[in-house]
This record gives structure tokens, sequence and C-alpha cells, in this order.
């Protein structure tokens, strides 16, 4: 239903006026009366009238006057009055224009002329009203509004545009909309743009623009062709909205969808996103990537014996040291419940995973601190590389996770490749590599002892230290197994002093049983006796044990003695000097130079186990054995024949003056406590040793 226009009729005459009012409400509009110029001022500021007929004689405020004083009310300008003058003289004309009049009309009224004025005077405030409405739509719309030629030359820009795109509507009028331009579009997108624009007079959707400043923003656009009566198109008008800030909430929305709130980490949704798009990347540049599923051990005892915030504490920190271990370009995101993924790219070998999952499992070692409590987790590692065990994320995912159950069966804290091949050899070794690093901390290494017996006596007259390695999960490891290890990494450093001053230590913890002294012996490595600072090592470690350093012998192989044969030679002559035994290992093995072994200041040979394997049955080996002993006696050094197994070797042995014997025979190598069982029964018996079968 449109909306009643209100009419104000003023006149003084009682009866005209009510006739001009029973015809306009016939007519279709709402009227109000107003006696004279006064009230019809008053009238029009309480009513607000869409029109105003006014008789222009009349008392107190004739109608010209009433006529002025309205025009001044801020109200007005869109409100036409009508004079209904008496006269059609010029002056009385000139004077209703003069006061602001619209239009006038002439006594006696002539109804028919008196419709349809009203009905023209009334379309045009209506006309005005919508343009002033649309005026105010477009300068007050927080949408840019920019109207064009049909050449795409800017007519007329809004407020807003300003405010979005930094021109003032005197710099943008009379310009080309190319002005705006972000290069972010290729010619193509612009192209099907104004080819929609010409075919259905629409187009809509982001676009790129440049703000003045030079700044690319994104905008939703919406922009219409308007055609004239001949159907050209006579003008554009694009009515666009800046969509930074929408970007803006979308990314933190984005942010709160794909994070996990606890963690602050992102969250599986992310993380399958982000992989996703990873694994394009490295398909492209043919990259390896790994995928670590972690999935905490233990976890839902925690969490339900000791409540939630407990347990969402302890996520929070194991959040915080996972982050410590992410990769370069790595993603590490929170699963759900008590499983975190780990995206690692670049992976190069296989290997690369293990340390990286052998690292999270240490680091997740050391107890956490929870509300003033000590908590120990572990964690089961599943593992899947990217192309080998799935080509998408959703695969990899699947398959690290099998792995990782794979990890929870073989009895957690652990880690499993999904490709069993490699779980195996070469996983063995890196897994070794990791606990090897915390086996001196966690006090996993033993020495034990093995008898070094007097030949001709039987008497225990010695003992060589040999390292054992107590793994928690794989019982006793060999030295074999992981010295090179400790080489390679360096950790034999550790390792060796640690087995120096446990053997001093021990040497000294027997002789104070009252059990009568005996030497130890002591396996050294090339890389420890190359230290600069070996010879202060040694010193300290014997002085600290308070042991006489007569009763330690350092065992060095030739390899070692002849690495910088000066620096062997000083660094023997010290530790001669000293006081300490020196033996060389395994004798035979290497290609010694025996004019520089009678310049060393060496106490003992010990003549290789593989010489005295066959001693009794092979001619020539029995044949190395006698040399080396002869040889030995003549510089004056002890021999020790190694691996001696059987009596009709230990035989051999005595009849060709070898000095002592170790093996097998007199006893394998055992834990201290053992050792010192034997030495007591020594003691107690007089003399000689028990052999064992
Ligand atoms: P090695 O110095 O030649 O030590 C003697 C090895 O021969 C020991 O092996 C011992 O158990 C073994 N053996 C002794 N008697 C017999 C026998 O009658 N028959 C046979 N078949 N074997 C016998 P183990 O304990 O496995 O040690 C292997 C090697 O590890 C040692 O060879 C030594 O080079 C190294 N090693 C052991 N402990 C240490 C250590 O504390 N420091 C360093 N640097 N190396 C060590
Ligand atoms: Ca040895
Ligand atoms: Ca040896």
């Amino acid at each position: 239903m449109p909306t009643q226009f209100l009419i104000l009729v003023v006149d003084d005459d009682a009866v005209t006026r009510l006739m001009i009012c029973r015809f306009l409400e016939r007519n279709g509009y709402a009227t109000k009366a107003a006696e004279h110029g006064r009230e019809a001022v008053e009238m029009f500021q309480k009513q607000s009238p869409d029109l105003v007929l006014m008789d222009a004689k009349m008392p107190l405020m004739d109608g010209f006057l009433a006529c002025e004083e309205i025009k001044r009310l801020p109200r007005s300008k869109h409100t036409p009055v009508m004079m209904i003058t008496g006269l059609e003289d010029d002056d009385s004309v000139d004077r209703a224009f003069a006061a602001g009049a619209t239009d006038f009309i002439t006594k006696p009224i002539h109804w028919a002329i008196l419709r349809n004025r009203v009905k023209y005077l009334l379309r045009a405030v209506e006309a005005e009203r919508k343009l002033h409405l649309s005026d105010r739509v477009f300068q007050s719309t927080s949408e840019g509004i920019v109207v064009t030629d049909a050449k795409a030359v800017i007519q007329s820009v809004n407020p807003a545009f300003s405010q979005i795109t930094g021109y003032h509507s005197d710099e943008a009028v009379g310009r080309h909309t190319r002005m705006l331009k972000s290069g972010n579009h290729d010619l193509s997108f612009y192209e099907k743009m104004w080819d929609a624009l010409i075919q259905s007079g629409k187009w809509q959707g982001e676009i790129w623009n440049r703000r003045k400043s030079g700044e690319l923003y994104p905008q939703w656009a919406s922009f219409s062709a308007i055609r004239g009566p001949s159907d050209e198109i006579t003008n554009y008008v694009a009515v666009f909205s800046d969509l930074t800030a929408a970007k803006e909430s979308e990314k933190t929305l984005v942010h709160i969808t794909g994070h996990d709130g606890l963690t602050d980490l992102p969250n599986r949704l992310a993380f399958f996103e982000r992989t996703q798009k990873f694994l394009a990347d490295a398909r492209r540049r043919q990259e390896r990537v790994g995928v670590l599923m972690l999935d905490l051990d233990r976890f839902k005892v925690v969490n339900e014996t000791m409540g939630h915030n407990l347990g969402d504490g302890l996520l929070v920190e194991v959040a915080k040291r996972l982050i410590s271990v992410i990769p370069d370009r790595g993603l590490l995101a929170r699963m759900g419940g008590d499983e975190f993924g780990l995206l690692c790219p670049c992976v190069q070998e296989p290997e690369d995973m293990a340390l990286l999952a052998q690292k999270v499992l240490n680091i997740l070692e050391a107890p956490f601190d929870i509300q003033d409590m000590e908590l120990f987790i572990g964690a089961s590692i599943g593992i899947g590389l990217f192309p080998m065990d799935g080509m998408d994320v959703n695969t990899l995912v699947r398959n690290a996770d099998t792995a990782m159950y794979h990890a929870k069966e073989q009895g957690r804290n652990n880690f499993q490749f999904y490709r069993d091949k490699l779980n195996t050899s070469s996983m063995a070794r890196m897994i070794l590599e990791g606990s090897l690093r915390s086996a001196l901390d966690r006090n996993e290494f033993e020495l034990f002892y093995q008898p070094q017996v007097d030949i001709q006596s039987g008497a225990l007259v010695g003992a060589e230290a040999l390292i054992r390695w107590n793994h928690p999960e794989r019982g006793m490891v060999s030295p074999g197994e992981f010295i090179p290890m400790a080489e390679e990494t360096g950790l034999i450093l550790p390792m060796g002093r640690w087995a120096l001053r446990s053997a001093c230590q021990r040497a000294v913890a027997w002789s104070n049983e009252g059990l009568p002294p005996i030497r130890v012996a002591v396996n050294l490595s090339g890389l420890q006796f190359r230290q600069p600072d070996f010879i202060e090592i040694v010193e300290r470690e014997v002085q600290r044990s308070g042991l006489d350093p007569q009763y330690l012998e350092l065992e060095l192989t030739e390899s070692i003695a002849m690495g910088d044969v000066e620096e062997t030679f000083d660094k023997l002559k010290t530790l001669s000097e000293m006081g300490c035994q020196i033996a060389i290992d395994d004798f035979g093995t290497g290609f010694s130079s025996l004019s520089y072994l009678k310049r060393f200041p060496i106490d003992t040979l010990k003549i290789d186990r593989s010489f005295v394997r066959n001693c009794t049955e092979d001619s020539e080996d029995a044949a190395i054995v006698k040399t080396f002993i002869g040889l030995a006696h003549s510089l004056k050094l002890r021999v020790i024949a190694e691996g001696v197994e059987t009596e009709p070797q230990r035989l051999f042995m005595v009849q060709n003056s070898c000095d002592e014997i170790q093996g097998y025979l007199y006893g394998r190598p055992m834990p201290a406590g053992e050792f010192q069982k034997m030495l007591t029964e020594q003691l107690h018996n007089g003399g000689g040793v028990h052999l064992t079968p």
C-alpha cells in the first residue's frame, strides 16, 4: 500500500477550508487544516505534511509570510507550498515565488485543476525523495560505488569508494577504472568479466584491486551494465566491499577450527590438509617425507586415576617437549586424545626417521612435573614414509598408525616402521645407538672380569676387565656390538673413562677385603688413547681410587700403538714412569714394526686368540705362537695366551714357556662378585684355581 500523502490546508475561511479538505480526502489524501499563518507554521512543525495549500490573504500572518517562515524550517526543503491567491496579478505571483512557494492557484478554485496540480506536485515530491534516498544510500553505504560511462571512465564515486581505495572523488572522476587494477589477475580474467557484463549485464565475484597506497586488497564486487532507451550500454555501476577484514576473520576462523585449543598445536584436520599439500610438493620435487604417529603409553591410566586436569597438563607439557624436536619445515599436530602427529620433510634415509623417533622417545623419558607430581610417561611411535608407505595423507597416516599399534604390541616405548624390513638390521642399530647414549647415565654398564692365570703355579694373578651393557630390553649386549658404535659417536670417551675408574675402584675394593693384590687389565680404545689429556685422566683415576699403579695394566692394540709413534712413545713412557703396566693386545693381528715395539716401554704381549685356537692342530700357527713367545722373552716381556679353551692348548703353552693363560678353560668373563669368590677360594686353598668345565 502506497504511503498516504498528508496535505496541510491553510485558509481563514472555514467553508473554503472544509471544502478543500473534503475534496482532497475524496481523492485519497490525508488533510490537516489551519486557520491562519501562525497556526500553519506550528502545524507544519508538528505534522510534517507532504504539501501545503496556503491562502494568501489571512489575518495575523498572511500566506506569503507563513510560506517564508515554513521554508526556513529545516524539513521543508522537499515540501512544496502552493499559494492560493485571490487575484491573478503579477505582484501576487512574484510575491508567492519570492516567499518560496512552488506553485500557485487562483480563487475561485477550479477543482480539476487543483486535483492535477496536487497530483504532479506530490509525484515530484516522491521522485525527489527517492532520489534523496538513493543519494543517501550512495553517500552513506559502506560499500564502494563507482559509476562509469560506457568506456569505463569514472563518472562518480561515493565516500566509501574513497575510504576503501584511498582515492578522493576528484582523483578518480574522469579516469579509467584500470587505475584500480592490481595486476593479480591475468588478461583472461578481465576478458571473462567483460564478456559476462556485456552478455548478461552482470558480473559478480572476488577481485583484487590496488589502493592508492599501492596495497593490494581483495574485494567482493558486483558490476552492472546500464542500458539506455535504444538498448545501448550507457553506464556501468560497480558496487564492491573490501574483503580484507573478512579474510582476516576467515583466517582466525581457520585458526580456531584448525587448532587444538589445549596445546595450541594444529589439529588433525589441519595436519591432514597441510600434509596433503606437502605431499604434492614432495611428489614434484621427488622427495621422501616421513610421518610419525605418536601415542603416549599409559596416558589413559594417568587421565582416569589422576583426573583430567592433570591429564591436560601432561598433554600440554608433552606438546612443549615435542615442539623442540620438530625438524626444519616440519609440522607437529595433536591428532586427538593423546596422539600426536609429526611430519618430517626431506627424509634422506629411513634412518633419519629412526633417529628422530629415538630423539622423541629420549625427550619424553625425563619425568614430567605436573601439579607437584613426577610423572613418567613413554610413547609408542609408528613411522610411515612417503611415497613407499602411501601416496596420500590418508594412507600414510593410516599405515603409520598401524606401525604405532605394532610398537605398542612390542612392549611400548619404542618405534616401528610400517615396513617390516626397516625395523630390523639397520634399524636395530639405530635403536641401539639411541639407547647407548643414555646407557651411561642410567648405569647400564658393568665390568666383567676374566681370570688371568700363571701357567706354572696355576695362581690367579690378574683379571681383564671387559665391559658389558645391561640393556633394559635386550639383556646383556656384547661389546662387539656396541663398542664400534661408541667409537663412531665418541661415546667411547666417557664410557672408557668409566671403565678405567670402575676397574681401579674394584681392584682397591678387593684388596680392602683382605684379598691378595691382583692386576687388573683395562682395554683402551684408540680414540681414548689419542685424547690430549689421556695421561691426566689415567693419573686422576688412579689417584682417586688409591690403586697402586703397578696393579693397573693398560691394553692397547698394535694399531693403536703404531698410530703416531712419537706420541705413543711419549705417552707410554709417562704411563710407565707412573708405574702402570702396558700390554699389547691381540698381538699378531696387526703389522707391528718390531723395532718400534722394542723401543716402547711395554710389559706384556697378548697373543691373539686366533693363533691359540689352532696351535695344537696347525703346525704353522704353532710355529707362529712359538716365535711370538720367543720374541717376547727376548724383549723381556711377559706373554699371555688369550682364548685358551682346552687342556691340549694349555699343555702347548706350558711346553712353550708361555707365562700366563687367559681363556674359558679357567673362566669366562664374570661379574665382579663371582670373580671375588674365586679370589677368596684361592686364598683359602692356598693356591690353584678351580677349572671350569
Ligand atoms: P679383547 O680385548 O680381545 O677381549 C677378549 C675377548 O675374548 C673377550 O670378548 C672375551 O670374552 C673373549 N674370550 C676370552 N677367552 C675366550 C675363549 O677362551 N674363547 C673365546 N672364544 N673367547 C674368549 P668380549 O668380552 O666380547 O670383548 C670383545 C672386545 O671388546 C675385547 O676384545 C675388547 O677389544 C673390547 N672391549 C671389551 N671391554 C672393553 C672396554 O672396556 N674398553 C674398550 N675400549 N674395549 C673393550
Ligand atoms: Ca683386551
Ligand atoms: Ca685380545
